[in-house]
C-alpha cells in the first residue's frame, strides 16, 4: 500500500476496458444474458456468484460451462476499487482510502465492536453541504458515487475481512451506516439502488434492520428512502432551534426544523422496535446546555427515538471544541430521564482521522470539459459491450 497521493482525478479510461459487473442488479444482469442469447437462469447464478460468494474470477463459477465463463471473462470484469491507503487505529478501527476507475477517491471505515462490526460507507466524493463542524464539509463536492461505487465498498470490506467464506453468523461485518463522506440524500437514486442490492437475500443479504442511513436533513427525500428500502433512519440534528441549526447545518435554511420533523414523523414503519436515531454533536458552549437538552426532549416528543450524543471530533483548523465530559453526562441524563436511550458515542479511530466527520479525500472537482471527455470514453466502452442501456443514470 502506498501513501495518499494528492492528485487530480485521472481522466484516462481504466486500463482494463471491460465493463465492471459490480453494481448491476438482477434485472440488469438478466438483460446482459438476454443480450448474449443465454438462458435467464444464468443471470441468477451470476448474481449469486458475484454478490453472495464474492468471487473475483469467472473460472470459479463452476455451474457455468467453460465456454460461457470464457465469454464472460472476455467481456466483463468484477473489480473492486484500488486501495490507495490502509490505516489501522490502535482501537482496531480500520480505514481504507479507495480509488475508483476515474481516479476519484473515497474513504470507508470498519469499526469492530464485540460481536458487531460496522462499515461506515461514503455516498459522495466530498460533500455538497458545508456543516460547520464537519471535515468532509470542507472538501468541495466532486461527484456522486454510483451504486457500483457504494456496493463495491461493502464487497471490498468483505474481501479484506475474509467474510465471504465465513458462515453468516460469524461474519465480522454485520452492520452498515451511511455516515461516511457525503450526503446520501443528495444522491438518493444511487443510494437506494445500492441499499437494495446490499439487502438482496440472494446476494450480500444484509438485513434492512442493519442498514442505517444518516442525513443532515434533506426532508423531501426522507419518505422515499423508507418506502423504497425500509432501512433505519438517523438524523443529524445538532440543534433544536432554527437560528442555531441554520448556522451549524446550513441545509436547515432550505428545510427548517418544522419540515424535517414532519418528514421524520411520516417515516414508514417507525415504532418502538424501529426508532429514529437523532445524532447530536456535542460542541462546547454552543449546543450543550441543560436547556438545550430539555429543548431536544420537547422536540422529539411522540417520535419513537434514540439519541446518539457524539463528542465533537476535532480536525486541523476546526472552529469548535468538544463539550466537557461532565456536561455531556448532564445532557445525557436529562434525555435518559425523559425516557430515551442516550448513549454517548465512543470516538473510534481518532488517531487515523477515521471518526465521525473526520473523513476527507484529496480528490478535487474536475472541469466540465474533462468530465465530458471521461463520459464519452465511458460511453464508448459500454456501447461496445451493450451495457450502455442497462445503467441507471447517475444523478
Ligand atoms: N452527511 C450525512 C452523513 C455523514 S456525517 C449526515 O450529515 O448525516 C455522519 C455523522 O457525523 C453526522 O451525524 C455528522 O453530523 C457527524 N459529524 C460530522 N462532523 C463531525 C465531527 N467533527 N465530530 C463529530 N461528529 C461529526
Ligand atoms: Fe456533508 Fe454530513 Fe459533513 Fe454535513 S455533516 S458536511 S452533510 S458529510
Amino acid at each position: 500500500m502506498t501513501a495518499t497521493a494528492a492528485h487530480r482525478a485521472v481522466i484516462s479510461p481504466a486500463a482494463d476496458p471491460r465493463p465492471n459487473l459490480i453494481g448491476l442488479d438482477r434485472g440488469e444482469m438478466l438483460a446482459v444474458f438476454e443480450a448474449m442469447g443465454e438462458a435467464k437462469f444464468r443471470a441468477k447464478q451470476l448474481f449469486q456468484w458475484i454478490y453472495n460468494r464474492g468471487v473475483v474470477d469467472f473460472d470459479r463459477m463452476t455451474n457455468m460451462s467453460k465456454p460461457l465463463r470464457a465469454v464472460l471473462a472476455e467481456r466483463f470484469r468484477m473489480d473492486r476499487p484500488e486501495i490507495v491507503k490502509h490505516q489501522i487505529s490502535e482501537d482496531g478501527t480500520q480505514k481504507w482510502l479507495l480509488r475508483y476507475d476515474d481516479g476519484n477517491e473515497a474513504e470507508t471505515v470498519f469499526i469492530p465492536d464485540g460481536e458487531r462490526g460496522t462499515l461506515c460507507v461514503s455516498s459522495q466524493v466530498g460533500c455538497t453541504l458545508t456543516c460547520k463542524f464537519c471535515h468532509t464539509g470542507t472538501q468541495r463536492m466532486v461527484r456522486n458515487l454510483t451504486p457500483a461505487d457504494i456496493v463495491s465498498q461493502v464487497m471490498f470490506a468483505r474481501d479484506a475481512l475474509g467474510d465471504w467464506e465465513a458462515p453468516s453468523d460469524q461474519r465480522r461485518l454485520t452492520n452498515i451506516v451511511f455516515m461516511g463522506m457525503g450526503e446520501p440524500l443528495y444522491n438518493t437514486d444511487n443510494v437506494i439502488k445500492a441499499i437494495n442490492l446490499i439487502q438482496d437475500g440472494e446476494g450480500i443479504a444484509l438485513s434492512k434492520r442493519r442498514i442505517t442511513l444518516s442525513t443532515s436533513g434533506v426532508a423531501p427525500e426522507i419518505a422515499r428512502v423508507g418506502a423504497e428500502t425500509g432501512c433505519l433512519l438517523a438524523i443529524s440534528l445538532h440543534a433544536t432551534n432554527d437560528p442555531l441549526r441554520n448556522e451549524l447545518v446550513p441545509i436547515n435554511r432550505k428545510y427548517p426544523l418544522k419540515d424535517l420533523m414532519a418528514a421524520v414523523k411520516a417515516y414508514p414503519g417507525l415504532n418502538n422496535a424501529k426508532r429514529v436515531t437523532w445524532e447530536y454533536v456535542m460542541l462546547k458552549g454552543v449546543n450543550d446546555s441543560e436547556a438545550d437538552a430539555r429543548a431536544l426532549v420537547k422536540l422529539i416528543k411522540g417520535v419513537p427515538s434514540k439519541v446518539n450524543l457524539i463528542p465533537f471530533n476535532g480536525w486541523p483548523g476546526s472552529p469548535y471544541e468538544c463539550s466537557d465530559p461532565d456536561q455531556i453526562k448532564k445532557f445525557a441524563d436529562i434525555i435518559w430521564k425523559a425516557g430515551y436511550s442516550s448513549p454517548v458515542r465512543t470516538p473510534r479511530g481518532q488517531d487515523i482521522l477515521a471518526a465521525c466527520g473526520q473523513l476527507k479525500s484529496d480528490s478535487q472537482r474536475i472541469g466540465k470539459r474533462e468530465r465530458m471527455k471521461m463520459a464519452a470514453v465511458q460511453a464508448e466502452k459500454e456501447a461496445e459491450t451493450g451495457l450502455a442501456e442497462l445503467r441507471t443514470p447517475e444523478s
